[in-house]
C-alpha cells in the first residue's frame, strides 16, 4: 500500500455530476477507456487493489468516494462511518487514479429525488434479510454512478460477494453498457479481510474478529480433505465463532455461487459466507470453497 504521507502528484477532485461528465468526456475524446471504482472512502489496500487493476489496464481510472445514505438502515453507522478524504486522495494519487468524484449527498439525492431501483432476487437472502433496503440503496447509487461516469469497466470486490452478484444481475437485466469485474478479497497477513469498519475495532475485538476468516479457512480445509456435508462444515464454522466468544451471528451460510441458494452437498464450488457482530461492529467475509 502506498504511503499516504509521502508527497504525491495532485489528483483532480470533482464534486458535481456535470464536472464528472466533462472530465470523463475529455478522457474519452483523448481515446482513453474509462475504469470506475465506486467506494465509500476510508480507503485501504482492498480498495486500492481495484484501482490498481484498472490502472494496470491503462484505463482512465475514476474513483468515487461517497458514503451513500440510502444503503444504511436507520440504526446503522452512517453518521460514524469514517471519512478520511485527504488521506484517500493521497493514496489514490499514488495508486495512479486520474479523477476522484466525491459528491455531497444533495448532489446525488437532490430535493424531490424519489426513483429507486428494485434490486434483483439475489438481493433477498443473507444481507437482504439482515439489512432491509440495503441493496435498494446500493443498486440505485451504483446505477447513478454508471450513468454519470459511463465507464467501460467497473471494479468491485469479492469481499462484498452478494453485492457483486446484485450489480452483475442489475447490469444484465437493465442492459447497462458496462463490464463488471470482481477482484479478490485483500486480507491482513493474519487473514482478517480488510474493511473500513475494522477501524472501529479495539485490539481485543480485532483478535476476536479473526474468527470470521478462521471459520472460512477451516471450511476450506475440511472441503479440501474431502468433506462434502454442508451441515458438518456449517457446524465447524459456527464453532470457530463461538470459541472466539462471538455470540451475535447474523448468518453462516454455504450457498450456490450464482443463486445464493443454500446447498446441502459441497461436491460443487460453494461460497461460504459469514456475517457477525464483534462488539458494536458488524463484519462480513466470504470464501469460495472447492473452486
Ligand atoms: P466500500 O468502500 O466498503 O463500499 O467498498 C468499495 C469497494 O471495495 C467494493 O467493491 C468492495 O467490495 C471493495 N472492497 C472492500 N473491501 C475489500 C477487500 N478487503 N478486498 C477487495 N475489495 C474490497
Amino acid at each position: 500500500m502506498p504511503d499516504a504521507s509521502s508527497p504525491t502528484p495532485s489528483l483532480p477532485l470533482v464534486t458535481s455530476g456535470g464536472e464528472l461528465r466533462t472530465a470523463v468526456a475529455a478522457a474519452r475524446t483523448a481515446g482513453r477507456s474509462i475504469g470506475l471504482v465506486p467506494t465509500m472512502g476510508a480507503l485501504h489496500a482492498g480498495h486500492l487493489s481495484l484501482v490498481t487493476a484498472s490502472v494496470a489496464q491503462g484505463r482512465y481510472t475514476v474513483v468515487t468516494v461517497f458514503v451513500n445514505p440510502t444503503q444504511f438502515g436507520p440504526h446503522e453507522d452512517f453518521s460514524q462511518y469514517p471519512r478520511t478524504l485527504d488521506r484517500d486522495l493521497s493514496l489514490l494519487a499514488a495508486a495512479g487514479a486520474e479523477l476522484v468524484f466525491a459528491p455531497e449527498p444533495g448532489e446525488i439525492y437532490p430535493p424531490g429525488f424519489s426513483t429507486f431501483i428494485e434490486p434483483p432476487q439475489v438481493a433477498q437472502p443473507l444481507e437482504g434479510l439482515c439489512r432491509p433496503g440495503h441493496f435498494r440503496g446500493v443498486a440505485t447509487v451504483v446505477l447513478k454512478l454508471f450513468h454519470l461516469a459511463q465507464p467501460d469497466v467497473a471494479y468491485f470486490g469479492h469481499k462484498d460477494y452478494q453485492q457483486s452478484l446484485v450489480i452483475r444481475r442489475m447490469v444484465a437485466d437493465l442492459n447497462v453498457p458496462v463490464e463488471v469485474r470482481v477482484c479478490p478479497t485483500m486480507r491482513e497477513p493474519d487473514g482478517l479481510a480488510l474493511s473500513s469498519r475494522n477501524a472501529y475495532l479495539s485490539a481485543a475485538e480485532r483478535r476476536q474478529a479473526l474468527a470470521l476468516s478462521r471459520s472460512l479457512f477451516a471450511a476450506a480445509e475440511l472441503v479440501a480433505c474431502g468433506e462434502q456435508s454442508a451441515a458438518v462444515v456449517h457446524k465447524r464454522m459456527q464453532q470457530e465463532l463461538a470459541t472466539a466468544g462471538i455470540d451475535r451471528i447474523d448468518y453462516v451460510a454455504l450457498v450456490d455461487p450464482e443463486t445464493l441458494a443454500e446447498v446441502a452437498n459441497l461436491s460443487r464450488p460453494t461460497i461460504a459466507l459469514v456475517a457477525a457482530h464483534v462488539g458494536r461492529t458488524r463484519l462480513i467475509d466470504n470464501l469460495l470453497l472447492g473452486g
